[in-house]
């Protein structure tokens, strides 16, 4: 079979439809006759042959096809790892990160971190001296370009997932572009599962003669809403919105019912990102005989990770993203319909080994009228402050002018330089402020964060401060527990704090380290093992880079009222105020009066205290404030005079 090949001489876009040989006892072949078995293995040839002779080459196949686990093999297996150089493969998801690197590593045949390692924030499994293929997240290879902004150690750098326009992937695409500038030998490979590929072949000016794709779309069909486990064997692949509805969905599968034979086949397993290594291995393990897998996931499995023996797939049609508002710079998780394209790749994920079904949980009306035909990047519906932060770093100074795939709109990008201005990262100039602004862009944490972390060393309670900072980069440390709120909440007032979850959080900590970091006294105490532990290493990782940046270590001794400056200090924009005569707990943000609530899994819920900070929106049915923490208002003016102006606060009834 020939590929399509579009070639202009200056970029080269290679379309390959998926055709999948499962003829033959797929279960029992040698990992050699399963690699040559994928769609992509015809391609093999053709797709070094671009590499060779293109820049750029751009890359559209199906989701399972081979473009993630294959294609940098094939290049090691060209020499383009030899005399020491690195083939980096980037995805916009931690978890893939890590799944493809152990299966690469496995069909190589390899320890995985030698010849095949991965680094994800705050986890290098990778040794410099022996590894010549890595993946890593499209944010990992960013902050490499703060220490090798030419990224030399490279050969080859697949941009995988292009498709997901994630906004690291869109801020890598344009400086990459400019990279290859500099460096012609530079080899980049944008792989994507769909059409998207036009945004990207324009942005990197190949091919315009193009042609379609090959491969029929997918008609809406639409199925009754119930999932019968009547039908004949085969996984199920449900896409859900968040680690929440998850969580709660395994729980209702799993929930003892002796009566029910059909649900003690199941085995019933959540994917979301977070998830630890043994629990990852269980999604990818086969499916015992007599048992049926139900995996229960976000829109990670939607093209990030491919499982092999799914039949069924349920789309709720919804997933949650990221949208930002400029006028009242908030930001929040939003359950959204999925876009046309999406619904397409669902559907794609069932009957990948014999036909299956797709039970879409909305109309064919919906899916006509309601749900867009392709998503909105994210780097148009998010706040760009840890973008612009970057950026500068970077030394791009003329962020507005900077060449995007598809640009943000300048009142974010002067939103977010006006916040950075208030956090006194950025100068009258917009140049990074030394040393502040140097070091918030080198803490690989958003800016208030990293923020935070350095007022607490003026403060005197970085000790502190970096444990919450460890804890607010993990989902959650409480396990989730339907059926069991009423433990859980009371599990949660033993550490409850009046200044609210920050410092509970510290008293979680401390609970931890004096039960000798037991997990039977987590699971006492509803507190996730995993979560934990993770939080010791992420901490551990802080604290090494405090030390670097010459931040005082030093604890305050439960001094609460350092601690909560210093969170002011980096989160003083997410203040809110207790509406007045406000019966039901309504807030409003000080900036842009936006009515918020107190989120129910806040040990300040119901407690209204009068002035809050929180850390992070999620919206439902309301704005809920997630995490929150007391403070002064007179904090404020003290912490981001610019800011808030003086006669904006004093306005405001204490
Ligand atoms: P693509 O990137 O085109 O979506 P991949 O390279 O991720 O495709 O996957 C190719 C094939 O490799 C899949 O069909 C699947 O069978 C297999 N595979 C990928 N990851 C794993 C894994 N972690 N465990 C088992 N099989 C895997
Ligand atoms: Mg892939």
């Amino acid at each position: 079979e020939k590929p399509r090949l579009l070639d202009d001489g200056e970029g080269g876009v290679l379309f390959f439809s998926s055709s999948y040989s499962s003829s033959s006892g797929f279960g029992f072949s040698s990992i050699e006759k399963q690699r040559q078995r994928l769609p992509v293995y015809k391609y093999r040839s053709a797709i070094l042959y671009l590499v060779e002779t293109h820049a750029t080459t751009i890359i559209v196949g199906e989701t399972g096809s081979g473009k993630t686990t294959q294609i940098p093999q094939y290049l090691k297996e060209a020499g383009w790892a030899d005399g020491g150089r690195v083939i980096a493969c980037t995805q916009p998801r931690r978890l893939a990160v890590q799944a493809v690197a152990s299966r690469v590593a496995e069909e190589m045949g390899v320890k995985l971190g030698e010849e095949v390692g991965y680094t994800i924030r705050f986890e290098d499994l990778t040794n410099p001296d022996v590894t010549r293929v890595k993946f890593l997240t499209d944010g990992v290879l960013l902050r490499e370009m703060m220490d090798d902004p030419l990224l030399t150690k490279y050969s080859v750098i697949m941009v995988d997932e292009a498709h997901e326009r994630s906004i690291s992937t869109d801020m890598l695409l344009g400086l990459l572009k400019k990279i290859q500038r500099r460096r012609p030998d530079l080899r980049l490979i944008i792989s994507s599962a769909t059409i998207e590929a036009k945004t990207m072949s324009t942005f990197f000016q190949t091919s315009k003669r193009r042609r379609g794709l090959e491969g029929e779309a997918l008609e809406p069909k639409v199925e009754p809403a119930i999932l019968s486990v009547e039908e004949p064997p085969g996984d199920i692949l449900v896409f859900l919105t968040g680690q929440d509805d998850i969580d709660t969905a395994v729980q209702l599968l799993t929930e003892n019912d002796r009566n029910d034979r059909k649900k003690s086949e199941l085995i019933v397993l959540p994917l979301y990102s977070g998830l630890s290594r043994a629990e990852q291995e269980l999604i990818f393990s086969p499916t015992p005989r007599g048992k049926r897998k139900v995996v229960i996931s976000t829109n990670i499995a939607e093209t990030s990770l491919t499982l092999e023996g799914i039949v069924y797939v349920v789309d709720s049609g919804f997933s949650k993203q990221r949208f930002y508002n400029p006028i009242s710079d908030i930001e929040n998780l939003i359950i959204t319909p999925i876009s046309k394209a999406s619904a397409r790749q669902r559907t794609g994920r069932a009957g990948r080994i014999r036909p299956g079904k797709c039970y879409r949980l909305y109309t064919e009306e919906y899916f006509i009228n309601e749900m867009p035909a392709e998503g909105i990047p994210e780097m148009q519906r998010s706040n760009l402050v840890t973008c612009v932060i970057q950026l500068k770093a970077l030394g791009i100074d003329n962020i507005l002018g900077f060449d995007w795939p598809s640009p943000p709109s300048p009142e974010v990008m002067i939103r977010a330089l006006e916040v950075l201005y208030s956090l006194g990262v950025l100068d009258d100039d917009a140049k990074l402020t030394s040393p502040v602004g140097f070091q918030v862009a080198e803490i690989p944490l958003e800016p208030m964060i990293s923020k935070m972390i350095l007022a607490s060393g003026d403060l005197g309670c970085s000790e502190e401060i970096i444990t919450i900072a460890a804890v607010l980069s993990i989902q959650s440390i409480w396990t989730s527990s339907r059926g069991a709120q009423k433990e859980l909440d009371e599990a949660r007032l033993q550490f409850a704090a009046a200044e609210g979850d920050h410092v509970t959080f510290l008293n979680v900590y401390k609970g931890f380290l004096q039960s000798n970091k037991s997990s039977q006294w987590c699971h006492k105490n509803f507190i996730n093992y995993q979560a934990m532990k993770k939080v010791m290493e992420v901490r551990e990782q802080l604290r090494r880079i405090a030390q670097r940046l010459g931040i005082v270590l030093k604890s305050c001794e439960r001094d609460t009222t350092v601690i909560r400056k210093a969170v002011t200090a980096g989160f003083f924009a997410n203040a809110c105020q207790l509406e007045a005569y406000s019966h039901n707990g309504m807030y409003k943000s000080i900036r842009g009066s936006q009515e918020v609530y107190i989120h129910p899994s806040s040990v300040l819920f119901r407690v209204n205290p009068k002035w809050v900070i929180y850390h992070s929106l999620v919206s439902t049915d309301r704005q809920y404030m997630r995490n929150i923490i007391t403070i002064d208002p007179g904090w404020l003016t003290e912490a981001a005079p610019h800011f808030y102006q003086y006669r904006q606060l004093t306005h405001m009834p204490h």
